[in-house]
């Protein structure tokens, strides 16, 4: 049997990000939420670093990867990239099956890629401390860790529901530093706000990231920070898919289909973009699938239209794919798909029709979880369970039209801190929530009006 793990050099790290807004028309102008006219970067300044404002705006297809955040990156990255034999075995299927594996970064996933880049930028332009917000834990860890790394205090608001659920990821938050706390607070205004409406409020990303900002804006010390959605996370995720096209050379072989599971965006654009733009630019053909979970479905169900990225209107207005800024999904494991939004440039691809989207039940996707950890011997993050169910119904479909196709998909994280969720799915405690039409269009009726 041929080697089944692709491994690259440190050499072999990317040089540069890539850009898809160099290959794509340009996509609709963000807005001022105040006067509806498109932003500039002085007003995006009190949130974010002078360096990351450019990226977010740049067009340029290929921006530098700073020596320093190449550096860090040589702590886990290259990662490696799998033929997945013992899967395809499994299933009997003439597809070539791989992944890449985003969950040996010290946090446990992809997030780290962008911020040790974001600690990095706001370190240069001697901020003290990033305030953001978390779900399940992944994107508050990933940034307490880049903290420690620059000297940068780290402040977490977690959802109230993952607060109390996730211990061990608050746990390794303040190991690494950072100072968690339960959103909706008492600490901002919006959060007294809801808590003075509704004082058992669960919380939700759109509430964590209003209180993140509202704090963020008035510390003239502090700036904000976001894992997903936003261009520059999607560009610094580009990593991903610029190794997997240098190791499928190595392993002779191109995909015809590329997955990666989509909350906000940032590991799908990360594996697919890449490859995207080598369709774009007329070079090579590809599918490239966004698997979103059925009960927070923005790209299948939502509408693309302008939002605000957080419940109390305090974020510019993006166009994108939404269900709307005050939708709380259903509290299912995969936490990280739980967004109301998709990322503008996904969805900007996604419209132009580049992105084939799907969504799945979660029981289906630990029945796929589950066959994996058995086959390839890793537990995966629910997110992606996602992905690997596509990845698996792709395979099952080449099999029944005796086609020998290529599949890639990305492996966003581990599960280690999400034995709970198997636990529950094998006691069939798991309900799949259908999110109706009726509810979608009730969620929508809230949309702001831009003409
Ligand atoms: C946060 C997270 C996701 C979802 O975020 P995207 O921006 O859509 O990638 C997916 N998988 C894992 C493991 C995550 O931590």
């Amino acid at each position: 049997m041929d080697n089944v793990k692709y491994l690259l050099p440190e050499t072999d790290i990317p040089t540069a990000w890539y850009n898809i807004a160099a290959d794509v028309p340009p996509a609709p102008a963000v807005l001022h939420p105040g006067t509806m006219k498109p932003i500039g970067p002085a007003d995006l300044a009190p949130l974010f670093p002078m360096a990351v404002i450019e990226q977010e705006v740049s067009t340029d297809r290929w921006i530098p990867i700073p020596e320093e955040v190449r550096d860090i990156y040589r702590q886990w990255r290259p990662t490696p990239l799998y033929r997945a034999r013992r899967l395809e075995q499994f299933l009997g299927t003439p597809a070539h099956i791989y992944y890449k594996n985003e969950g040996v970064s010290p946090a446990g996933s992809h997030k780290p890629n962008t911020a040790i880049a974001q600690a990095y930028y706001n370190k240069r332009e001697g901020v003290k401390r990033i305030i953001t917000e978390t779900g399940a834990g992944q994107w508050g860890s990933s940034l307490s860790f880049a903290g420690a790394l620059f000297g940068l205090e780290i402040l977490v608001y977690m959802v109230k529901v993952s607060y109390g659920q996730k211990p061990y990821r608050r746990g390794l938050m303040e190991t690494w530093g950072g100072r968690v706390i339960s959103s909706p607070s008492d600490t901002t205004a919006c959060g007294r706000a809801i808590l003075a409406r509704d004082p058992n409020c669960s919380g939700s990303l759109g509430i964590a990231i209003s209180e993140a900002v509202e704090v963020a804006a008035q510390d003239p010390d502090a700036k904000y920070a976001l894992g997903s959605v936003l261009n520059h996370v999607m560009l610094h995720q580009t990593v991903i898919g610029q190794e997997a096209l240098k190791q499928l050379e190595l392993a002779n072989d191109y995909p015809d289909i590329v997955i990666g599971c989509s909350g906000g965006g940032s590991n799908f654009a990360g594996i697919a973009f890449p490859f995207l733009g080598k369709k774009l630019r007329g070079e090579r053909d590809v599918r490239i699938i966004a698997v979103e979970p059925a009960s927070c479905p923005s790209l299948t169900k939502g509408k693309y239209a302008y939002d605000f990225g957080d419940t109390a209107h305090l974020t510019p207005l993006v166009k994108m794919h939404t269900l709307g800024s005050t939708f709380v999904p259903e509290g299912i494991h995969a936490g990280g798909l739980r967004y109301h939004g998709m990322a503008p440039l996904v969805s900007h691809v996604t419209n132009l029709g580049h992105v084939e989207p799907r969504a799945y039940h979660q029981n289906p996707c630990f029945e796929a979880g589950v066959t994996f950890a058995r086959t390839e011997g890793i537990l995966p993050a629910p997110e992606s369970t996602h992905a690997i169910r596509a990845a698996i119904d792709e395979a099952l479909r080449c099999k029944r039209e005796g086609r020998a196709q290529t599949i890639l998909f990305n492996l966003s994280g581990h599960g280690h801190f999400d034995v709970p969720a198997y636990q529950d799915y094998r006691a069939g405690k798991l309900i799949d929530h259908e999110y109706s039409h009726e509810e979608v269009a009730m969620a929508l009726s809230g949309l702001p009006s831009v003409s």
